[in-house]
């Protein structure tokens, strides 16, 4: 989560450093109404804490994509694995029989 604002002058968005989880938090921290200096045009405005709104922070929700990707795909390996432990050794056995048959019977003594 990012606190921001838009700016009066501009209408970009400003970001609000601040810790604050909560409006009042933010109010105990930097007061009700406190300036913001717009660091795209250098304006200076005013803003109450009401003008403030959380937002998403894209960091924050691409570093939980990330991670979700990654242990999804940690899983997914390890899933995989044992999968093709779990079909592998049948078949390996099954390949064992069949070339013991093989053998078996291709051999021929006279009689
Ligand atoms: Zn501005």
């Amino acid at each position: 989560m990012k606190l921001i604002t838009n700016c009066d002058a501009c209408k970009k968005e400003i970001g609000i450093k601040s810790n604050a989880s909560s409006r009042p938090e933010l109010g105990m921290e930097k007061g009700d109404e406190f300036d913001i200096k717009c660091p795209n045009c250098g304006n200076n405005t005013k803003k109450h804490v009401n003008d403030i709104r959380a937002v998403a922070s894209n960091k924050i929700v691409l570093g939980g994509l990330l991670i979700s990707f990654v242990v999804t795909a940690t899983l997914w390996n390890i899933a995989g694995l044992v999968g093709t432990i779990t079909i592998g050794i049948p078949l390996l056995i099954w390949q064992q029989q069949s070339q013991s048959i093989h053998a078996f019977n291709a051999y021929r003594t006279r009689r």
